[in-house]
């Protein structure tokens, strides 16, 4: 069984939209990180300010970090979408249930083997 042609459709235009937005995310936390700044070396800036700076980096670098793993998994989903094998479990290679996709649609397995992964 394969997934049909509409929905695979609607679904990798969807991918694509979420990836170029977390690529936009990606652009402007660089943009905020106080330590991509070049001047910051050079500003004295006060110790409580050099803390609050540290902890806001550490933020972005967490959400970056985050972001950075959705987009290979939006790669992955999109790539397997190019081969057919999009919506296929890769543990046990039965359907994902659309309704699973619709909500999660970088889901690589079916609601059984993410429950047994779980374990
Ligand atoms: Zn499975």
């Amino acid at each position: 069984m394969k997934l049909p042609k509409t929905i695979s459709e609607e679904i990798k235009a969807h991918l694509i939209d979420e990836e170029a937005k977390i690529k936009k995310t990606l652009v402007s936390l660089k943009l905020q990180d106080p330590f991509s700044d070049p001047d910051r070396l050079n500003d004295n800036a006060a110790s409580d300010t050099e803390a609050s700076e540290e902890s806001s980096h550490e933020r972005m670098e967490a959400l970056e970090k985050e972001l950075n793993i959705h987009q290979e998994e939006i790669h992955q989903a999109l790539m397997r979408l190019e081969k057919g094998i999009y919506g296929k479990c890769v543990a046990c290679a039965s359907m994902i249930d659309t309704d699973r996709l619709a909500i999660k649609p970088t889901a690589l397995y079916c609601v059984d083997c993410e429950k047994k992964k779980e374990k």
